[in-house]
């Protein structure tokens, strides 16, 4: 590894060494474990199906100022809560430098340090808080100002991104103790066995890593 990567990695996070070193990597194809802006893309263009009718519809129903407070917890929650109660968590996050550079985040501040230990049953409590606040913070005014037609296109585009999400990102995400996550163990011990920092603090909070793997299963 040249020095350079090695300033760039501080923790020897696999998806941010060179990617030469996946060749021989038995659950390659199995994660999104390296940055891709595809992926991003993908993301946002979900997270706009559901945002866009939210949106008009606040305004249409003369609720349009209530959009600061939907901005200003946006920038609570995603520029310093959830950063810290789930992406501190993450491989991604442990990339130096100050701004995330991920598949969904991009972007974000990191104003914490990287916690390569599992998520927190109390982090995950928060998470499931805030994420109610933010999903749910435009469906009263909608209600209130008689948007039916783009309520239901909200509504819709929340459900479609939610299954979508759980179907093609969270099946393959590398934050693998975010309580959406539904990556198998054995995919999960595999990314383990090759990072040994997370190993390291995963065995600590009691995770018991398996050697054994079948690839057949997974190809
Ligand atoms: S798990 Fe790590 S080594 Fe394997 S393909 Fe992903 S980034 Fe490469
Ligand atoms: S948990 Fe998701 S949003 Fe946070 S750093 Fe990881 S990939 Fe990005």
């Amino acid at each position: 590894m040249t020095k350079q990567e090695q300033t760039n990695n501080p923790h020897d996070i696999c998806s941010w060494r060179p990617v030469s070193e996946c060749q021989d990597c038995a659950i390659a194809g199995c994660l999104k474990c390296r940055y891709n802006p595809g992926d991003l893309l993908h993301f946002i263009g979900l997270f706009l199906s559901a945002f866009i009718p939210a949106l008009i519809g606040m305004i249409l129903s003369g609720y349009g100022w209530y959009l600061l407070g939907w901005f200003g917890l946006a920038v609570i929650f995603f520029g310093f809560w959830e950063i810290r109660i789930l992406c501190s968590h993450c491989p991604y996050y442990a990339k130096k430098g100050t701004t995330l550079h991920c598949i969904a985040n991009y972007g974000c501040p990191k104003f914490w340090e990287y916690h390569p230990e599992p998520i927190s049953t109390p982090e995950k409590i928060q998470l499931f808080i805030g994420f109610t606040i933010m999903c749910g913070y435009p469906f009263p005014f909608l209600i209130l100002g008689k948007q039916f037609i783009l309520l239901f296109l909200a509504v819709w585009g929340l459900l479609m991104f939610w299954w979508t999400l759980q179907k093609y990102t969270c099946s393959q995400c590398v934050n693998f103790s975010c309580p959406l996550n539904r990556v198998a163990k054995e995919i999960v011990d595999q990314y383990l066995m090759r990072n040994p920092v997370m190993r390291k603090a995963w065995e600590e909070s009691g995770w018991e890593v398996s050697e054994s793997f079948s690839p057949e299963i997974f190809f």
